[in-house]
């Protein structure tokens, strides 16, 4: 199993608000397994995806990610667990500003050992695989959204991740480059990979082998992709 969630829920709390934005939501994820989660904005979709990554602890229930709780980590050892076993894809990209794209790309490798040749090699594969070769030395503010988004995919995948989450990653582009991104996660999950996409795109959800409901943070019927 390389994604498991059980009963997780996160709710958002300040002066003003209460937001149960993922509430006691369980799913499982195996190796080959490509599952989109489907639903209007503000239905919890990204809170989801960044409790599932370790990014955002949640307030009750548990996650393992390939067998291992990320919360049960220090923060420096889930920082390491991350870049070396999952590759995220930001809904708003997180590039760093001041890197090009070659340089955005390698930078999960800082967080894992590995050949500095190989590695490097495997950044230019994957800017090349997305179109993105001719624009490898801009910074993301010369770059259009599409491009961004492309760079941040390129970037989940330099450490060879077991599990992709991606938060709305056709959301900026246009049907050519959003079929070479789904193209990829597809060929990633048939290579016994696994992924979890999130989005409110059709086209996008086309493409999984299973569709999950978000509404108001819990999930409705699981139903099985027509396709
Ligand atoms: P989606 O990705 O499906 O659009 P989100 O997970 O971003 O949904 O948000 C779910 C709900 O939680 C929304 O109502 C949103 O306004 C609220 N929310 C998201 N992030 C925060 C936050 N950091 N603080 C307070 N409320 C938040
Ligand atoms: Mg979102």
């Amino acid at each position: 199993m390389l994604l498991s969630l059980d009963s997780v829920s996160k709710t958002y709390t300040d002066a003003l608000s209460t937001v149960h934005a993922v509430n006691d939501v369980s799913l499982q994820i195996t190796e080959g397994e490509f599952v989109a989660v489907q639903g209007a904005s503000g239905c919890g979709k990204s809170t989801l995806l960044l409790t599932a990554g370790g990014l955002l602890r949640p307030d009750s229930g548990q996650v393992q990610v390939d067998g291992q709780d990320p919360y049960a980590l220090t923060n420096d050892a889930r920082a390491e667990f991350r870049a070396r076993t999952i590759g995220f894809v930001f809904q708003q990209f997180h590039l760093v500003p001041y890197l090009n794209v070659l340089e955005n790309v390698l930078a999960p490798a800082i967080a894992v050992a590995g050949s500095e040749t190989e590695t490097r090699d495997r950044a230019l594969q994957l800017i090349e695989r997305f179109g993105l070769s001719d624009r490898q030395q801009h910074v993301p503010a010369k770059l259009s959204s599409g491009e961004r988004q492309r760079t941040a995919m390129a970037r989940a995948l330099l450490n060879k991740p077991k599990l992709i989450l991606a938060d709305e990653p056709t959301g900026n582009l246009d049907h050519q480059n959003a079929d070479t991104v789904l193209g990829y996660l597809a060929d990633f999950a048939a290579d016994g990979g696994a992924v979890l996409l999130v989005t409110h795109d059709d086209r996008a959800v086309a493409c999984a082998k299973s569709v999950i409901h978000l509404q108001n943070g819990r999930i409705a019927e699981p139903v099985a992709n027509a396709v």
